[in-house]
């Protein structure tokens, strides 16, 4: 026999859905307005679609903080509920890739044919909106929270979060919390629960400028051709084994969940380090020795490469190939970052996945591009990351299904409600 508290949970869930329901088309016209508002990252000011965010959340009864480190880099933190019990914390970001050169309504919000179609839609304008939506829900029909809920609203995701994410769980109260969702996108059957670090980096060689005509040994861009073949092969280096035991066969499932969209070189790509050539340039003139050339490489770290061994072994490895006079800039450097699975949040996330989408998730150890997450993870916080999937990323016609918006925004709510010891 059900106990009781179990039936009101379940009625209480069905009753949050039903709302969800009933409020379907303000969800979607919630996501097709905040894509009318362009948060283009750079430049990264983020005033107007902040003012609409807080003007919402303020007509909904809601209290929000609104924090401006840095001018035009705004984020909202709005929080209700009581300090006894646990805190959960939603985080969304409102910055986005610029719009790209192409032709394309970047910023019409358009929804046809059951796509909801813009810059931002998901990374992550729809998330937002599912968190966001969550969050009201859960304050309008259960304000008595035996706990605490948050949302956070955020800037400067998409240039490292420093002024964002980093600075709100430094400087903002209730905006760590015990757990957090983030609203990424990955897609209504899979939850990711950690994500590759991530090492930037500027080299720059140099030469002795002289004519082309006299031998040009020197060169700086025949020095960075030497280079190259030694950060090709950093895609050699793979993952070590965690401290977590189910890691590895998580990551079989993931693998083989992937690979059915992917293709083969899926187990490569999340076991090993990543390189992307990301931009190269040198020389002035055609018959001039180059002074210097400098590169962009954008490599990704599995979890357990460290990203301060990587560039150590990485600089020996330079070396041994005999160029010298080289500076080596990180521009960004943090390790991969991991919440174990028996964590509640991410059990919560399996279990309410499951009643709302009525199939099994596939938890992905590995979510392949950068979040906030890792912010969270490395306070200590289990964060889980779960959003509508994303179509054309940072690409021209970016999308999410209205299908997914919904779905998702469900999941969110009815994990918001059941996190809580009631
Ligand atoms: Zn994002």
């Amino acid at each position: 026999m059900e106990s009781n508290s179990k039936k009101t949970a379940n009625k209480n869930r069905l009753k949050i859905l039903n709302k969800i329901n009933e409020k379907k088309k303000d969800i979607i016209n919630f996501c097709s307005n905040i894509i009318r508002i362009p948060s283009e990252n750079p430049p990264g000011v983020t005033t107007e679609i902040s003012g609409f965010l807080k003007d919402y959340l303020v007509d909904e009864g809601l209290d929000v903080g609104v924090y401006e480190p840095k001018k035009g880099i705004v984020n909202l933190v709005a929080s209700f509920g009581e300090d006894e019990g646990p805190n959960l914390v939603f985080n969304a970001h409102m910055d986005t890739f610029p719009r790209g050169e192409e032709n394309w309504p970047a910023f019409d919000g358009n929804v046809l044919n059951g796509k909801i179609i813009g810059r931002g839609a998901s990374d992550m304008k729809g998330g937002l909106t599912a968190s966001l939506f969550a969050f009201s829900v859960i304050h309008e029909l259960f304000p008595e929270l035996p706990g605490r809920l948050t949302l956070t609203l955020v800037s400067d995701e998409e240039t490292g979060g420093k002024w964002g994410t980093e600075w709100i769980t430094n400087n903002v109260q209730n905006s760590v919390g015990d757990s957090c969702i983030i609203g990424e996108s990955t897609a209504p059957q899979i939850i990711a629960c950690g994500e590759k670090g991530v090492c930037w980096l500027k080299i720059t060689t140099f030469g002795e400028p002289g004519h082309g005509a006299h031998g040009a040994e020197e060169n700086a861009i025949e020095k960075m051709s030497k280079l190259i073949p030694v950060f090709l092969k950093l895609r050699e280096v793979k993952g070590t084994l965690t401290n977590y035991e189910e890691f590895d066969e998580l990551l079989n499932m993931q693998i083989k969940d992937m690979e059915i969209e992917y293709g083969g070189k899926v187990d490569r790509i999340l076991r090993n380090v990543t390189v992307n050539l990301g931009t190269i340039k040198g020389g002035t003139k055609i018959n001039i020795v180059s002074s210097s050339c400098n590169l962009e490489l954008d490599t990704r770290l599995p979890f357990g490469v460290s990203s301060e061994v990587f560039i150590t072994n990485l600089k020996s490895e330079i070396e041994k190939t005999g160029v010298d006079d080289i500076d080596i800039k990180p521009l960004q450097a943090y390790n991969g970052s991991y919440t174990s699975s028996r964590e509640k949040i991410v059990q919560k996330m399996i279990e309410n996945v499951k009643i709302v989408t009525r199939k099994e998730p596939v938890l992905y150890p590995i979510r392949l591009g950068a979040t906030d997450a890792r912010i969270y993870r490395e306070s200590g916080v289990p964060t889980v990351v779960y959003g509508p999937k994303a179509y054309n990323m940072a690409a021209k016609n970016e999308y999410i299904t209205v299908n997914d918006l919904i779905t998702t925004t469900k999941v969110h709510s009815i994990l918001a409600y059941d996190f809580f010891d009631w």
